[in-house]
């Protein structure tokens, strides 16, 4: 069970009801009947008749194939870059031989099918959480190819989101990279989850379809079927005991909200008119077709062109993506960021070798140490991108940590022709270093997902320990005035690319703090816009400082409002 983020009481009973609080990491309003996801157990309910082992093996081993090919089409229709690489890796993971053979073996052992697939997944996720690091998070993945598979077998449906014939708000447990993304926002209008973290799939696949979601929530768990609730998914908070009218009241602000939020335009300022630039977070050209206004690109994830790759993309290839964005770019600027291999994003053609803790092993830049190649075809074809279409580019290196670090990566930038070069601050070393890091740069952009989980030392992806990722950590905040306080002082840009910036909470405070920029998914743009608009500069100032002064992140809000 998640402990509520530290000094915010998880739940308040009122009159009317009770408020649970959990991490809003979806903003939006929304009000509805629960309708609670159908629980794993479903699946072994019941009794299933006794056929021959022979016959339960080719069942069970049909099941896996069919959850794989399943997971493989839900991939080619995702939208989302993000979405379709996570499918991918499962669809790959739930045709694995080594899995249909130990499904087989238990089968012609005399287990039934899903009993069969059940051990056979329980031996496999064992196996990935004694493996710790990027496996261990694949476990997950593993229970939800485990479901599909047992579905398929006992000709259930695949995916367990309700379907009550109404709108609903969708609470589970947690849910899957395939659920989420099968998620239809005219019926789904909120989701609430109990356990899941701020950058978990669930987070970032919700908010990418802009659908309002709260997660870790402690008693999310309790909430019954029909039971109507209102959900903030900016503020974290989900509310039972609402009447009818309310419940129209809340629906008459979301769809307030959302039609200013549509209209919303121009380039972020504070109500003073200090420039915060707005930019978008990418995975490639796909991702620009919004009619959400920006002013650039602020993360170019490249990463997406290598996944799932038996040998790096060649020249030519690359050079198509980079022009396809450069020429669809809004605004003026795009930041690319240069491969960020390893951990959540394995590639198997690097031939790196297997390490007991991926996270702090051959990350983003650290991979050029054992193959240069990569680093340098790769800014080639940016450089002959950028001469194609005549834009220039600022190009940044992920998972930077010391100084001689970013010179090497600025010399083999500026000796192709790019002018401004910068690096990522995802880890504390560079953040306090930040200015002597830019000493050697042009700016510097801040991965928060990742700073966080390096400053507070928890795995970004584990749900338990969400309260720790909370990017209102004050710790957090003090590393983001280090890099901004730099770039004052440099006079250099400093932005912020991580969830963090789509927070509207958080954006005025981290303007105030001194960044110049904030780049995150589209849908998430118009709320921030309107949040800096609604402060002057001084009083973003004031919040920042009052933030940095809290003792925890619920502290740090209530401080910064
Ligand atoms: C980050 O770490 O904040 C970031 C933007 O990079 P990614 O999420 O791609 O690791
Ligand atoms: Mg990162």
């Amino acid at each position: 069970m998640n402990e509520p983020p530290e000094g915010r009481a998880p739940v308040t009973e009122t009159s009317g009801g009770v408020t649970l609080r959990g991490l809003g990491v979806s903003p939006g309003l929304a009000a509805g009947p629960v309708c609670r996801m159908e629980d794993s157990t479903r699946l072994l309910d019941g009794h299933w008749a006794a056929a021959e082992p022979h016959v339960e093996a080719g069942t069970a081993v049909r099941a896996l194939e069919q959850a794989s090919r399943a997971l493989a089409e839900l991939a080619e229709r995702a939208a989302e870059p993000e979405a379709r690489a996570i499918l991918e890796a499962q669809s790959f993971i739930a045709a694995d031989p080594l899995l249909q053979e130990s499904v087989r073996a238990n089968a012609l052992d005399g287990m039934h099918a899903p009993d069969a697939i059940t051990a056979a997944c329980a031996h496999h996720r064992e196996a990935l959480v004694t493996a710790g690091g990027y496996f261990a998070e694949r476990a997950a993945d593993l229970d939800d190819i485990r479901n599909r598979a047992i579905a398929a077998a006992r000709n259930l449906p695949m995916s367990a989101i309700p379907d009550p014939g109404h709108p609903f708000v969708l609470v589970a447990d947690d849910l899957s990279p395939a659920d989420t993304i099968t998620l239809d926002p005219a019926t789904v209008l909120a989701v609430i989850t109990e356990k899941g973290g701020p950058t978990s799939h669930t987070a970032i696949l919700a908010r990418a379809r802009g659908v309002p979601a709260v997660v870790a929530c402690r008693g999310a768990r309790e909430l019954r079927d029909g039971t109507r609730v209102a959900v903030d998914g900016a503020l974290g908070e989900v509310r039972t005991g609402v009447g009818e009218a309310e419940a129209a009241e809340v629906r008459w602000r979301s769809a307030e909200i959302r039609a200013r939020l549509r209209a919303s335009a121009g380039p972020g300022r504070t109500a003073d008119g200090h420039p915060v630039k707005l930019l978008l977070n990418i995975g490639s050209a796909a991702d620009l077709d919004t009619e959400v206004s920006a002013e650039g690109v602020g993360l170019f994830r490249t990463e997406f062109l290598f996944l799932d790759r038996r040998s790096a993309p060649e020249m030519d290839e690359q050079v198509a993506a980079y022009e396809a964005v450069f020429r669809a770019l809004p605004g003026d600027r795009v930041v690319v960021r240069t491969l960020d291999a390893g951990t959540d994003k394995p590639l198997p053609f690097l031939g790196l070798p297997e390490e007991t803790n991926p996270a702090l092993g051959v990350r983003g830049l650290r991979v050029v140490r054992a193959r240069p190649d990569v680093l340098d075809t790769q800014l080639d074809a940016i450089a002959a991108a950028a001469r194609a279409t005549g834009v220039r580019p600022w190009v940044m290196a992920p998972m930077v940590t010391t100084v001689a670090e970013v010179a090497d990566f600025a010399r083999r930038a500026r000796s192709r022709g790019i002018v401004d070069v910068g690096a990522m601050v995802e880890v504390p070393a560079a953040a306090l270093r930040a200015s002597r890091l830019l000493a050697e740069l042009d700016f510097l952009s801040i991965g928060t997902n990742d700073l966080s989980q390096y400053t507070c030392a928890v795995d970004r992806q584990h749900g338990e320990l969400a309260d720790l990722l909370d990017p209102w950590q004050p710790a957090l905040l003090r590393l983001v005035a280090e890099c901004a306080d730099a770039g004052r002082r440099a006079g250099k840009p400093v932005g912020v690319c991580g969830e963090a910036a789509a927070d509207p909470l958080l954006a005025p405070v981290l303007a105030g703090l001194g960044v110049t920029s904030l780049s995150m998914s589209a849908l998430s743009v118009p709320a921030v816009r309107e949040a800096l608009a609604g402060r002057t500069l001084a009083e973003c100032e004031r919040a920042a400082r009052s933030a940095l002064e809290a003792d925890d992140p619920a502290e740090a809000r209530s401080r910064a409002g």
